[in-house]
């Protein structure tokens, strides 16, 4: 009954208005809904008991999982065991599309991190239930969204959804450590994904206040490292006869002015639209400020206290000193003393720039500030007027009682960024509504998920796969 009436409305109606009034979970009848229900539940006990803990890795164990799977429902996929000897390896799968629009790519991460079973309630890869909840490390970062991705794939495949672009399932080694899995991809096999318009991954944070979902958080740009060493050189010495240049005391002169330094203030266009929509949550002299902050800007008083503002990290390049060191003596003078410094470049931005600003600000020359990496990530950002980010907003308001969907600009790391860098609009997106204490289960003891969220999550996910790549959505 429910499909007749979708496609009556398809027929009757233009296909626009027909996208904006339907949506396909909802097409699917409430028996068949059940029973991906039922195996959403099942395959992520399941998939939780599979030991990724990253080092050392053993993802294949996890391929293993997704390609039986895979196997069993018809959905072609491909095997990259890129590291025989370490078990580490990446499954491709994909839904073909009619090739009317670019590809989709689900992408996911099959590694976790370690765990220390003495502090868990229940063992981290026991997949069991308790109090309504599904414990194990990957619950939430992120094996429950790889596994809503593989729900929608089998989704589509079953109910035979025509698409107008292909659905690519891509399950990776290695995020939690060094990017293994993906570099791999880019590097390897790179005519299977360039051609992709739009990536959805892990990242992004739907905020629960009470019962309900107060706003929709889409990752579209996030920071990169950039971290700095400073080194002063000086004389080394006894500690009873005070030198005025010791290397100490030059470093100690050169942090005094990093520290006061205040990096140039920038609006990208991320902030100033998540500003825009967090507004009315906000005390009203604060939401005033969220609403004209291109004005507040050229407010010398604002500028001010925005050291000390919590938008401060969202409006500027960042420099927070973390580490000192020195003699390992009292009094012993080193020769060496260092600092390092934790520098976050916004998107957009060149970070020899900063780097030569420091070195001038500092205008000393023993002392020397180096970059900790050779290899600098440029940040990057995905824009927010595509036609990806309208479907977010339009599900968001069905699934999550009408919150309004905020673009948010990351300080953390997600493989986003290396995909964008292939011209893919790459979002942090995240189907489940998730209270802050379990989402801060995430890489700590009893990492667990509400089991309401595991029957709940993929349907959301399927409405944003299938708004963007069905047939008849735009
Ligand atoms: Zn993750």
């Amino acid at each position: 009954m429910r499909t007749l009436r979708g496609v009556a409305c398809c027929l009757i109606l233009t296909g626009s208005l027909c996208a904006q009034s339907e949506f396909r979970s909802k097409l699917v009848p409430g028996e068949r809904i059940a029973q991906y229900q039922d195996l959403a539940e099942q395959w992520l006990a399941e998939y939780l008991r599979v030991d990724t803990t990253n080092p050392p890795g053993h993802e294949m164990r996890a391929v293993e999982f997704y390609k039986k799977v895979l196997d069993s429902e018809g959905i072609e996929s491909q095997v990259f065991e890129f590291d025989k000897g370490h078990d580490r390896g990446n499954i491709y799968a994909v839904l073909r599309g009619s090739g009317k629009k670019r590809p989709l790519i689900l992408l996911n991460h099959m590694d976790v991190v370690s765990s220390d079973p003495k502090r868990w309630k229940l063992p981290p890869f026991s997949g069991q239930i308790a109090n309504g909840y599904l414990y194990g490390r990957g619950a939430q970062d992120m094996k429950n969204e790889g596994l809503a991705q593989l729900v929608v794939m089998v989704m589509l495949k079953r109910e035979k959804v025509a698409l107008d672009r292909d659905v690519i399932f891509l399950a990776t080694a290695d995020e939690e450590v060094n990017g293994d899995g993906s570099d791999w991809m880019i590097k390897n096999k790179p005519e299977l994904i360039h051609n992709a318009e739009f990536l959805i991954t892990e990242g992004g944070y739907n905020f629960i206040e009470g019962a309900k979902v107060k706003f929709v958080g889409v990752d579209v740009a996030e920071k990169t490292t950039f971290w700095l060493t400073v080194t002063a050189k000086g004389k080394p010495g006894h500690g009873s006869a005070p030198m005025v240049d010791s290397a100490p005391n030059r470093l100690v002169r050169a942090l005094t002015k990093i520290i006061a330094y205040q990096t140039e203030l920038k609006l990208t266009p991320t902030v100033e639209e998540y500003l825009k929509v967090m507004a009315p949550f906000q005390p009203k002299a604060r939401a005033e400020i969220y609403r004209n902050i291109r004005k507040y800007l050229q407010d010398p008083k604002f500028r001010a206290s925005l050291p000390r503002d919590e938008l401060n990290s969202k409006l500027r390049n960042t420099i927070t000193l973390t580490m000192f060191g020195g003699s390992q003596q009292t009094n012993v003078v080193p020769g060496e003393a260092y600092a390092n410094l934790d520098v976050r470049i916004l998107p957009g931005e060149d970070p020899r720039k900063l780097l030569a600003a420091l070195i001038k600000l500092v205008n000393d020359p023993n002392i020397e500030i180096k970059p900790q990496s050779e290899i600098f990530r440029k940040a990057n950002s995905s824009p927010t007027n595509t036609e990806l980010f309208a479907v977010f907003k339009r599900v968001a308001k069905e699934h999550f009682g009408g919150a309004p969907v905020a673009p948010i600009l990351s300080s953390g790391y997600t493989e986003n960024q290396r995909y964008r860098e292939l011209g893919i609009a790459s979002y942090g997106f995240s189907p489940y509504a998730v209270a802050t204490e379990v989402s801060s289960t995430e890489h700590g003891d009893d990492e667990r998920i509400a089991v309401d969220q595991v029957r709940r999550g993929f349907r959301v996910l399927f409405d944003v796969v299938t708004g963007v790549a069905a047939t008849g959505q735009d």
